[in-house]
C-alpha cells in the first residue's frame, strides 16, 4: 500500500521492533477495587488495567502488536526505537498543563467589609456585626491594593468583592470598579468583576451598577426555606426570601448567567442533598458545587466543622451526584462543579484553576486576598484562620510591603516549596496525583504541619474517594460517562 509515495511497513516489523524494547516513561498507579489500578502519567493521561496487564507493562513484557500496547504508546506511558517525537510531545503536554504557573496571579480577592447582617454558624469569616465601621477597607488600602493587582503579569484578571457582606459598604465596591477600569485603559488586562453577596442588599441601584459594569454576583443558597434559614440565620429570618428574590431580580435585571449560586453542606444537610438541588432546579439556576464545611472561622468555634466525617459527607456527595446524573438522563443539563473540575483534569489538556487542586498550590500565584486592613493573605483559607488569631499565611500588608516583598516573601517561598505534591510523601508515588493538589493551610490547620500526614488526611480521603467514584463512572456506567463527557471544558 502507498501512500504519498511512501509504503506502510508490514505489521511483523512493528512487532519485532520493539517486542520487550520499549522503554517506561514516569507514571503512577493506584488501586481502583479489588481487580484494577488507575495507571497516570505526568501529565494526567491514565488508563485502568488489571493486575496481570500492569505487572506485564512494568516487566516490559507487553507484546508489540496489542490494543494495550498501542494504548500505552499513544498516551505516553512508553516509547520504543519509533516513537521519535514523543518526548517532546510529552514536554509539549506538560507545558500546557503547567502554562497557569507562567500566567501568574489572575484572581484577587478584595474583602470589602467585615460587617454582615447574618449570624450564619458555619460562617468561616469570623464576621462582625453590621455597625462596626472599623472593620470596612478605605479608599487608601483599596488603591494600595489596586497597585499590586496591576503589576500582576496575568493578561486575565478577576477583582472579587467579599465579606462579611460587601453591599454594606457599596461606595467602596463602586470606587474600586471606576478605579480599576480606569487604571485598565493603560494596561488593557481582560478584567472582570464578581460580588460574593447574600442579596439583602441588592435593590435597583446596585443592579444597574452592576449592569454598566458587566459584573457577575455570586450568592450562597443552602437549599430549601427551613434548611436555608437554619443554616444561615438572619434578624427576621427570612434570608431565604430575600435570597431567592435577589435571584429572580438578578437574573431578570443582568441575564441568567449573570448570577451563581453556592451551598455549604451542615449536619443538617445531610439527609436532604436531592431537595437542596431541587432548590437550585426551582431558582433557575443550571449547577450546584456540593462543598464540605470548611475547618475555619466560626465552623471551628461553634464545633459545626466536627459534626460529620468524610465518609458521611461522601455519601451525601455520592447521592447528590447520582441525582445530578438522573436530571440529566432527563433531558435537563444540570452541573455538579467539583466533579465537572475533577472530569476536565482527567480529560482536558488544560489545567484547571482551581487553588486547591494544584501541585504547587495555587495559593498567591492563582489568587490573593486583600483583607479590609491592608493585610495580604495567601488565600481565603489563610485570611479566615488569620480571623481565629493565627497569622500564620499573612504575606505582608498592602501599606508596607511592595510586589516583590509580598510575593518572594519567604512566608510564600517555603508554602509553595511545602506544597509540591511530586515532593510530598504518599502523594510522590499516588496515581491521583495528576488530579490532586495539597491544600497547605487545610493540613496546617487540620494537623498543625502545612505538608501533612495524607493518611490521616481529610482532604486526602475525600479527594482519593471522588476520584475512584468519578473514574468508576466513566469506566462502568455508559450512560454516566456519556452525560460526563459533556461537562468537559474546551
Ligand atoms: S493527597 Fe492523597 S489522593 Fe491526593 S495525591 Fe496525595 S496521596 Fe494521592
Amino acid at each position: 500500500m502507498a501512500l504519498l509515495g511512501k509504503k506502510f511497513k508490514l505489521l511483523e516489523v512493528f512487532d519485532q521492533a520493539t517486542n520487550g524494547q520499549y522503554q517506561l516513561l514516569p507514571s503512577r498507579f493506584a488501586a481502583l477495587d479489588d481487580g484494577r489500578y488507575l495507571l497516570s502519567n505526568e501529565v494526567g493521561e491514565y488508563l485502568v488495567v488489571t493486575r496481570p496487564d500492569l505487572e506485564s507493562f512494568i516487566r516490559k513484557q507487553v507484546p508489540a502488536n496489542t490494543d494495550f500496547y498501542h494504548d500505552l504508546k499513544s498516551k505516553h506511558f512508553l516509547f520504543d526505537d519509533d516513537s521519535n517525537v514523543a518526548l517532546d510531545l510529552l514536554a509539549l503536554k506538560y507545558r500546557t498543563k503547567a502554562q497557569r504557573i507562567s500566567q501568574f496571579t489572575a484572581l484577587h480577592i478584595f474583602v470589602i467589609s467585615l460587617r454582615c447582617d447574618y449570624t450564619c454558624q458555619y460562617c468561616q469569616v469570623s464576621r462582625q456585626t453590621d455597625d462596626k465601621h472599623a472593620f470596612d477597607m478605605s479608599e487608601e488600602t483599596a488603591n494600595k491594593a489596586l497597585d499590586l493587582v496591576f503589576k500582576s503579569p496575568s493578561p486575565a484578571i478577576k477583582i472579587e468583592f467579599q465579606g462579611g457582606e460587601p453591599l454594606l459598604n457599596f461606595a467602596l465596591i463602586q470606587y474600586v470598579v471606576n478605579e480599576a477600569n480606569r487604571r485598565n485603559e493603560k494596561h488593557q488586562k481582560d478584567l472582570q468583576f464578581v460580588i460574593t453577596t447574600n442579596l439583602s442588599l441588592l435593590n435597583q441601584e446596585v443592579l444597574e451598577f452592576c449592569q454598566a459594569h458587566d459584573i457577575h454576583l455570586s450568592t450562597s443558597l443552602d437549599g430549601p426555606e427551613n434548611l436555608h434559614n437554619t443554616n444561615r440565620p438572619r434578624p427576621g429570618k427570612n434570608g431565604y426570601q430575600l435570597t431567592v428574590n435577589g435571584i429572580k431580580k438578578a437574573q431578570s435585571f443582568l441575564g441568567h448567567n449573570k448570577i451563581g449560586a453556592l451551598m455549604t453542606t451542615t449536619e443538617k444537610s445531610l439527609p436532604h442533598v436531592k431537595s437542596i438541588i431541587d432548590t437550585y432546579l426551582e431558582n433557575n439556576l443550571d449547577c450546584i458545587f456540593l462543598r464540605p464545611l470548611s475547618p475555619y472561622g466560626f465552623a471551628i468555634k461553634n464545633q459545626q466543622a466536627h459534626k460529620y466525617d468524610v465518609d458521611r459527607w461522601f455519601e451525601f456527595y455520592k447521592e447528590g451526584l447520582d441525582y445530578v446524573l438522573e436530571i440529566n438522563r432527563q433531558g435537563y443539563q444540570f452541573v455538579e462543579l467539583y466533579t465537572q473540575l475533577i472530569i476536565n483534569k482527567l480529560l482536558s489538556p488544560f489545567s484547571e484553576g482551581y487553588v486547591d487542586l494544584q501541585s504547587p498550590t495555587g495559593a498567591a500565584i492563582s489568587a490573593i486576598v486583600y483583607n479590609y486592613d491592608g493585610d495580604v493573605y495567601a488565600s481565603d483559607e489563610a485570611r479566615m484562620l488569620a480571623e481565629m488569631g493565627n497569622k500564620k499565611f499573612r504575606l505582608g500588608n498592602v501599606h508596607t510591603d511592595d510586589y516583590e516583598g509580598i510575593w518572594l516573601s519567604d512566608t510564600l517561598l517555603d508554602t509553595l516549596e511545602c506544597s509540591l505534591s511530586e515532593s510530598i510523601p504518599m502523594c510522590n508515588d499516588c496515581g491521583f496525583l495528576p488530579y490532586c493538589g495539597t491544600d497547605p493551610v487545610y493540613h496546617y490547620a487540620t494537623q498543625g504541619d502545612v505538608v501533612g500526614h495524607k493518611a490521616l488526611s481529610g482532604f486526602c480521603n475525600k479527594n482519593m474517594k471522588i476520584f475512584k467514584h468519578i473514574i468508576h463512572l466513566l469506566e462502568d456506567d455508559p450512560e454516566a460517562r456519556k452525560i460526563l463527557l459533556t461537562w468537559v471544558r474546551t
